[in-house]
């Protein structure tokens, strides 16, 4: 069935690392060769060997208006046909910067990058140049791209592998780096008592959405906020996933929470390579030229995904009450499944906010890293297998979120529920 790809697979590996440009495309944890693409539309992707699945990967977050929208694909051609980078000013940065702080009350400058990665390492520069401290706290399971101080038990492909960390980060750097569980109260306490003076930041997604979906417990962001309010620690929100999945405006806007800086991505570029990092004046206006903290790309602000990503956020602003029906049909696609997998009796948690969710199999509830990783990691294959050979596509991965697009018809929601029930009958 998947002849082309597995050719194609052998091919890669001849000279690209493992044949694939970013890990945890692979497939290596669940024990299978990669899909190649050849196309995808709507809420459908479509392999070199001309199978269709419905899609709930959606390049791991982006593509939130379903692949190749109409507008989005007509703003990015064009944009190609005035030119495709100048490394000079346009219109269309201001634009894209206007838009995010009008999304975001606790944006009031921003800049624009090239990948979620990147905005995190460089809020994370800016937090230390700013307070002129070194440490950063983060939360075990939580992923903030790879750069050298964020891979300490990081979630997402650094979790599925099993990764503690990464050779090649000086351990020096590490060491800057501490690790506490999410939705941990007490655990930030004696770690700000221990090392609050030497604090430059605090980095949490408010929603993770990298060890599979856990969302924060009631009180766990306020107290991040008032915490490092007090003890003059930059408190970055990373919302490269949630930013314009969850609300226009991300999970800050629905907990009326202001982070002293916001991490940005994937839904942003509508598809193309697009990161930013925003937040209070006073802090931005150190970065390079106005400040000593620099931070610089040749291709930032490029004019073809300024396009992508502004034709993207123009239709989601049109449609803010849309993201409520989003929820709706997601949460009735996981009642569905929750019901199946019960009828059945194979335990599962299912963790669901808006339009992503996971589900864990586990009898317990998901709440952090460490009750992640009690999944069944083998159930969890066979499911995951049993969904692809039904032409589902989910996430190869325990951890990892599922997410829901603009696209996705009542009749892919039918499919993937009754791909649902044929697969878990066949585990009892
Ligand atoms: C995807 C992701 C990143 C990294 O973004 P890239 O564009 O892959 O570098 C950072 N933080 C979170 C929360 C993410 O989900």
């Amino acid at each position: 069935m998947t002849e082309k790809s597995k050719i194609l697979f052998e091919e890669a590996q001849r000279f690209i690392p493992g044949g694939v440009n970013s890990p945890v495309r692979a497939f290596k944890d669940v024990n299978l060769s990669p899909l190649f693409i050849r196309e995808a539309r709507g809420s459908k992707i479509y392999d070199v060997d001309g199978k269709e699945y419905i899609d709930y990967v959606l390049s791991w977050g982006p593509m939130i208006l379903g692949h190749c929208h109409p507008e989005v694909i007509n703003a990015i051609q064009r944009a190609a046909e005035r030119g495709t980078s100048y490394g000079a000013p346009t219109r269309l940065e201001i634009d894209m910067a206007h838009e995010l702080a009008a999304a975001f009350p606790s944006i009031e400058l921003v800049r624009m990058v090239n990948s979620g990665t990147e905005a995190v390492m460089s809020a994370i520069r800016l937090a230390r140049g700013y307070t002129g401290r070194e440490k950063i706290i983060k939360f075990e399971g939580c992923y903030h791209g790879h750069a050298d101080s964020m891979l300490a038990k990081a979630g997402s492909g650094v979790a599925t592998m099993g990764i503690a960390g990464s050779p090649g980060v000086p351990a020096k750097l590490a060491e800057l780096t501490i690790t506490l569980p999410f939705n941990n109260i007490a655990a930030v306490e004696s770690a700000v008592d221990m090392h609050g003076a030497d604090l430059a930041g605090i980095i949490v997604e408010p929603v993770a959405g990298n060890m599979g979906v856990v969302p924060p417990k009631s009180g766990f962001l306020e107290f991040l906020r008032q915490i490092t309010h007090e003890h003059g620690i930059i408190l970055v929100f990373d919302e490269v996933i949630t930013g314009f999945r969850l609300a226009y405006g991300g999970v800050q806007t629905m907990m009326n929470i202001k982070p002293d800086l916001t991490c940005l991505g994937k839904i942003i570029g509508g598809g193309l390579p697009v990161g930013a990092f925003g937040g209070r004046k006073e802090i931005m206006e150190k970065l390079a030229p106005l400040g000593p903290v620099y931070q610089a790309g040749t291709l930032s602000g490029n004019p073809i995904a300024m396009s992508a990503g502004l034709e993207t956020l123009k239709i989601l602003r049109k449609h803010v009450g849309r993201y409520e029906s989003l929820g709706q049909k997601t949460e009735a696609l996981c009642e569905k499944m929750k019901n199946i997998f019960s009828q059945q009796k194979v335990p599962v948690c299912i963790n669901r906010v808006g339009s992503m969710f996971t589900i864990f199999f586990t009898s317990d509830e998901v709440f952090d890293f460490h009750s992640a990783s009690k999944s069944n990691t083998s159930q969890f294959r066979r499911f995951f297998k049993g969904m692809l050979d039904n032409g589902i596509n989910l996430a190869p991965s325990q951890f990892e979120a599922a997410f829901v697009s603009f696209a996705h018809t009542d009749e892919d929601m039918e499919k993937t529920i009754e791909a649902c029930a044929s697969i878990v009958k066949s585990f009892s």
